[in-house]
Parts: C-alpha cells; sequence; structure tokens
C-alpha cells in the first residue's frame, strides 16, 4: 500500500496479565503467538521494535508481599517472572522468523544478554526486536517504569501498552459499562486532573516530562498495533 507506518521505532510495553489471556496463571500460548505474528507485520514494514513485559502473570511484588515476603525479595520474584515471559516472547518471535535479543536488566548469564544501552541500539537499528526483561532492575519499580525508561533510552517514538481493554475509559468499563466512555485523546495534564488510572506515577511522570506519546490499546484487538503503527485511531493516545 502508499501507505507507510508514522513510527520509526516505538516500545511495547505487554503486561503479565496481557500475556496470561483466559487462563488463571502463566501464558496463553494462542496469544503469544498471534503477537508475535503481528510483531513480524511491523518488522516487515521497517518499523524497529523494542518490548518490555510484565510479570504479573506469574508473580506481582505486593501479592509476595501480603504473603509475608520481604519487599525486595518480592520484587526480585517479580523481575524475575518478567524473564520467564521474556524467554517465551523470543521463542515466540523465533518461531515466525523474527531476529530478537533478551536483554535483562540483571545479569543471568547463560539465560540471556544482559542490558546493554548501546547493543540495543544497534540491535534495533538493524531491525532486531530487543526485549528488555526483568525491568529496571531495581525493586520499588514497575515494568510501566521500565517500559518509559527504556522507551526514553532507546529514543522510542511512542509507548504501546498492551491491555485487557480498549484504552482509557471514563469509568470503569467493566463494572459500569453504560457509564463508561472510550477517551480518543487525552493530554497527560487531562489524565493527572482526572486521576485516569494509566500507569503508575513515576512511570508517567517519566514519559510525559520527556514527551514521549503513549498509546493504550486492547491485546485482543487483531491489527491494533498495526494500525497505530499506520497511525489510524486505534484505542487512546495521551500527548501533550
Ligand atoms: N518489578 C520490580 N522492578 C521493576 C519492574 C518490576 O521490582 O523495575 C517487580 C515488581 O514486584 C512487579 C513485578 O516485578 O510487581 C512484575 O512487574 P509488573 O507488576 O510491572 O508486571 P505487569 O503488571 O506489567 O504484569
Amino acid at each position: 500500500s502508499h501507505m507507510s507506518p508514522v513510527y520509526r521505532r516505538i516500545m511495547i510495553k505487554i503486561s503479565g496479565e496481557a500475556l496470561q489471556g483466559t487462563k488463571n496463571f502463566g501464558i496463553d500460548f494462542i496469544i503469544l503467538n498471534r503477537m508475535a505474528l503481528e510483531i513480524k507485520e511491523l518488522i516487515n514494514i521497517g518499523v524497529q521494535i523494542g518490548i518490555v513485559i510484565g510479570g504479573g502473570n506469574f508473580f506481582r511484588g505486593i501479592n509476595l508481599v501480603k504473603s509475608g515476603i520481604h519487599k525486595v525479595i518480592s520484587d526480585h520474584i517479580g523481575m524475575l517472572s518478567t524473564i520467564i515471559n521474556g524467554l517465551a516472547i523470543h521463542n515466540s518471535l523465533n518461531s515466525v522468523y523474527v531476529d530478537s535479543q533478551l536483554m535483562s536488566a540483571i545479569p543471568l548469564q547463560g539465560v540471556c544478554d544482559h542490558y546493554n544501552w548501546m547493543k540495543a541500539i544497534n540491535l534495533l537499528s538493524n531491525n532486531r526486536v530487543v526485549i528488555f526483561g526483568a525491568g529496571t532492575g531495581n525493586p520499588f519499580f514497575t515494568t510501566d517504569s521500565a517500559a518509559c525508561l527504556r522507551g526514553i533510552e532507546i529514543e522510542a517514538d511512542a509507548i504501546l501498552k498492551a491491555t485487557k481493554v480498549d484504552g482509557v475509559f471514563s469509568d470503569d468499563p467493566e463494572q459500569h459499562p453504560n457509564n463508561a466512555i472510550l477517551y480518543k485523546q487525552l493530554s497527560y495534564q487531562d489524565v493527572l486532573k482526572r486521576e485516569l488510572k494509566i500507569m503508575d506515577l513515576t512511570a508517567f511522570t517519566l514519559a510525559r516530562d520527556h514527551n514521549l506519546p503513549i498509546h493504550i490499546f486492547n491485546i485482543n484487538k487483531v491489527g491494533a498495533l498495526k494500525r497505530i503503527v499506520m497511525g489510524c485511531r486505534e484505542g487512546t493516545l495521551i500527548t501533550e
């Protein structure tokens, strides 16, 4: 087609929950393999792709703390969960002939590469998908913070956050489907003023301070990723 992508380089944030699908634990490999094919399509049209993955489908720090585990250890367990998802994504991409590299913020020799900014930039420039695992490598942060941090580091044109709903709503779409309207576009200021829950404030502030656009979209909508990259209306866009 005559249309070309509006973004040259993107950072996709995939939460653990998004990968979990309808299962109550772990990974839905049908969703994962579909994601891999959608990513392949973007690579084929020349879009450079970084991926930050969550770990909530296995362990989330706060839930472990509730079970009596030390906060720092809980977060270590949470970060290691993201590596499991990262390995699975790496494998899925490999099976559809998309070259990717998993880089962990915590060194895990023999399992994956260690995060290196210059290496990551080089890989992206050569159209390799870079999967960023273990979040920021620090407790007390989230993978949303990692997505914004790494997104800024790799000079991504936008963050594409995959969720289980269509975007940002004025009300909870599951609890109040009649009152919940989908916002097509918001400013960073709107999000703060209306106290809309998009990501934690550390992550959000980082994106805002570096003017990094955020797209929120539904991972279950086939073709949503491509539509965003082609500049079509999809989900919610948050910009200046
Ligand atoms: N985590 C952390 N530091 C980071 C990123 C993640 O300690 O920089 C831990 C934290 O315990 C978190 C867990 O890893 O709950 C999984 O990440 P997150 O909750 O962001 O995953 P998601 O909700 O996206 O699946």
